[in-house]
């Protein structure tokens, strides 16, 4: 499962290449946002009258499946494995087995 705080790897769209940090997992956990990736600008209102509205860059979400983890020890985009701690499935990296 994918979570706020890991790092991706974008393999697909117009952000393909970039790596960054998941700031936010939508609801059904199929779509992501990523730190500065897939930025659009948005005209905000302004607050009150007489205020200037401005524009705002804001990211949008992208589909999980566009994105990749990186392992946090080893840097590498990996496939997830599974391993058994304590009775406990959990997520390891493919490469260095660090728990993800
Ligand atoms: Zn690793």
């Amino acid at each position: 499962m994918i979570k706020k705080g890991d790092t991706v790897y974008i393999i697909k769209g117009k952000e393909r290449g970039k790596t960054g940090r998941i700031v936010r997992v939508l609801k059904d956990s199929t779509r992501v946002v990523v730190e500065g990736a897939n930025m659009y600008k948005k005209h905000a209102r302004p607050k009150q009258q007489g205020q200037k509205g401005e524009i705002i860059s804001v990211s949008r979400s992208i589909h999980a499946s566009n994105v990749m983890r990186v392992c946090g020890k080893c840097g590498v985009r990996t496939r997830r494995g599974h391993s058994v701690a304590n009775g406990t499935k959990i997520e390891v990296c493919k490469k260095c087995h660090a728990e993800l």
